[in-house]
């Protein structure tokens, strides 16, 4: 489930308690969700984290760097050793948890679906998966870019220029406008949440043809795509700090910024209409039938 603003909501956030610290001792759990190629992270210093569409990219001082992908379930969760010593840093009591929200944001850790983590003076970092198809990869930094996932990924809705998604949109024109902004080689980053709230900001039928969206709406869904993803990295995405509420109870990450997605009998915002919910490139898609009406 993590997307875009999900990635960068962690790097921006783990990035405040890992970066410039040495990975002290690594503990893997998992052969499958920590693949080495024969390289170490142990006792590098964390220079820099990046990000490329939904993989997190953690750079180490011995020109090594550890690609992230949470996929379905994954989480990271950082925590300091001396719990509230330090006021002032995300999450509760001197930690940070994002990725797929669950209880483990608040649970003991590690437990049965912790698949590796590393220890650092201060405190552990912890990758938790329950379905395990994330991974931890690591690979020299120069090759990061021939990374056949890096490669093939297509711009960012920041870098893409209208006429680009247009000139996209024309090759696979019979293909329906979702299926065409859920694939990873035409615009990077774009999930199902993010997808379906770009085609409600634009009032777009998830079921057109690509070839049959005119320059106008081509540019809203892009501009649509900008909108809903800055607005759920302002909010913190799925963080501890969203999943949990100030008075302790477990909140909804998505309420923050959805306009349709999840929110299948309830109000559209914009007109009033039920929004339901239809399956289009075989994913639970949301509309409001009535905003968005399939010309
Ligand atoms: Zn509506």
């Amino acid at each position: 489930m993590p997307e875009l603003p999900e990635v960068e909501t962690i790097r921006r956030g783990l990035g405040k308690f890992v970066l410039n610290k040495k990975i002290v001792r690594i503990e893997q759990r998992c052969e499958k969700s920590y693949i080495a190629n024969g390289l170490s992270a142990e006792g590098a210093i964390i220079t820099g984290l990046r990000r490329r569409g939904k993989a997190l990219l953690i750079d180490l001082d011995n020109n090594v760097t550890m690609m992230v992908h949470l996929r379905m379930t994954g989480q990271l969760i950082y925590r300091l050793i001396e719990f509230g010593a330090s006021s002032g840093k995300a999450g509760l009591g001197g930690q940070f948890a994002a990725g797929h929200p669950s209880e483990n944001f608040v649970a003991e850790l590690p437990n049965g679906q912790t698949r590796v983590f590393f220890e650092f003076e201060n405190g552990f970092l912890y990758f938790n998966d329950q379905r395990k198809f994330g991974f931890i990869k690591l690979m020299p930094t120069v090759e990061v870019e021939q990374d056949k996932f890096i490669a093939e990924l297509g711009p960012e809705p920041w870098a893409m220029k209208d006429e680009e998604l247009l000139a996209k949109c024309q090759r696979h024109k019979k293909a329906p406008i979702k299926a065409v902004l859920l694939n990873q080689k035409v615009i990077a980053g774009l999930g199902n949440i993010y997808a379906d709230e770009a085609l409600f900001y634009a009032s777009v039928h998830p079921e057109r043809q690509a070839g049959s969206l005119t320059p106008e709406e081509v540019s809203l869904i892009l501009e649509g795509a900008r909108t809903v993803m800055d607005a759920s990295i302002n909010s913190g995405g799925s963080t501890m700090a969203t999943y949990v509420r100030a008075d302790g109870t477990r909140g909804d990450y998505l309420e923050k910024f959805a306009q349709v997605f999840r929110r299948e009998g309830k109000p559209c915002p914009r007109c009033g209409e039920e929004v339901v919910k239809l399956r289009v490139a075989g994913r639970g898609t949301h509309i409001c039938p009535c905003c968005q009406v399939n010309k």
